[in-house]
């Protein structure tokens, strides 16, 4: 398949390798956040670690969508449900999530609540015109990637004119995440990450410059990736290079997609619908400023969290749950003492074994019985 199978050839992929085993000064240790989980997902799926030498190190980061959902949000949307007897409509992965009392989206369906997968949330707009005497609620979450649909379906509720929609948002956004990290420690500069893969897709629509500021300020460098394997080993190689001539820059992987300017039209689409929340609690992170959105209040009539006067309660995560850690690169899933245990992605035990873009998901499916 054209722009698949020519970034997942093995040859290259082996000179790659080469490359970086030449490049890696046996001196140090090259400690890269792999920002996104679909790198993670990447990384574990193509056994790209293997072909790593040991002192570059691959260290997962909080980029995937449902893991940093926290427990409070799921409840919210549960409550939606069961309580306010709207049709809720979501993405697949989010109806896994565990929430408070063992329950999930999943289970809060199957005992009865009008809980709908969608594959798009335009489906949620047409079951909306298809039910005039229901509400429709799309429990909207991910990072920037997918927060132009959402303003998108918006504006059409807007042009429609439609009385029984409305969004509930949990939309967040990578580069204060990234801040987040390096703020973590009281000196930035002793935060024990080197650089990062910085995710595609986000950046074929925000574009290679908001990080800019953050590579001036933190002196990381980040390099702009693809999700295929010859992507993700060619970032790696690009970090490698910079860290040893002690250059830390924006360079950016992803030609094929991502300009430095990014999607102007859906930027402009989004900054018409959404404002910045001043603080929002992520799974792992907790409250962090300014990182994620909110609907503008010309669209008031769309947001759920108004209509239905949604107030958020932070929910601790399960006990014996890493997840927390994990989402800050402090500890693996192997590291869990239910991972592969009590935890499966059968029967997810915490948000990072839901979606395959979890780290602990990805790590349980192709690499559980070696040591990483
Ligand atoms: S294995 Fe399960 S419980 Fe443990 S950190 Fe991962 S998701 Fe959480």
């Amino acid at each position: 398949m054209k722009y698949v199978d020519e970034f997942r050839d093995g040859e290259l992929a082996r000179a790659l390798a080469n490359a970086i085993a030449k490049a890696a000064d046996p001196a140090r240790t090259y400690r890269l956040m792999e920002f996104c989980g679909g790198h993670t997902h990447a990384i574990s799926r193509y056994g790209l670690l293997d072909l790593l030498p040991p002192n570059v190190r691959m260290i997962h980061g909080p980029g995937c969508p449902v893991c940093v959902l926290p427990i409070g949000r799921i409840d919210s949307a549960i409550a939606l449900a069961t309580q306010h007897d709207v049709i809720l409509c979501t993405y697949a992965d989010t109806m896994r999530v565990p929430a408070s009392g063992g329950l999930s989206l999943f289970k809060a369906k199957a005992q009865g609540a009008d809980i709908r997968m969608v594959y798009s949330c335009d489906d949620a707009l047409r079951i909306a015109q298809e039910n005039p005497s229901r509400e429709v609620v799309f429990f909207a979450i991910g990072f920037e990637t997918t927060t132009p649909p959402t303003a998108a379906i918006i504006l059409q509720a807007a042009r429609l004119n439609l009385t029984n929609f409305s969004v509930f948002c949990n939309h967040v956004l990578t580069p204060a995440a990234m801040v987040h990290i390096m703020e973590s420690e009281q000196d930035p500069a002793a935060v024990a990450i080197d650089g990062f893969v910085g995710p595609a897709h986000v950046s074929t629509v925000i574009g290679s410059a908001p990080y800019e500021a953050f590579v001036a300020r933190y002196q990381r460098p980040v390099v702009i990736a693809g999700f295929e394997p010859l992507d993700v080993i060619q970032s790696i190689l690009m970090l490698v290079l910079q860290i040893n001539e002690g250059r830390a820059e924006v360079e950016n992987e992803f030609t094929r997609a991502v300009t430095r300017e990014g999607n102007r039209k859906a930027q402009a689409m989004c900054g018409q619908v959404f404002e910045m929340r001043e603080s929002f609690d992520w799974r792992g992170l907790g409250e962090v400023p300014y990182s994620a959105l909110k609907i503008r209040p010309e669209f008031a009539q769309f947001d759920a969290e108004l209509r239905y006067q949604i107030a958020y309660l932070q929910v601790p995560d399960h006990k014996a749950c890493e997840c927390a850690a994990i989402l800050r690169g402090h500890k693996r899933p192997t590291d869990c003492k239910v991972f592969g245990t009590v935890c499966t992605p059968d029967h997810p035990i915490g948000a990072c074994m839901v979606s395959s873009e979890g780290a602990c998901a990805a790590h349980y499916t192709y690499g559980r019985f070696r040591v990483v």
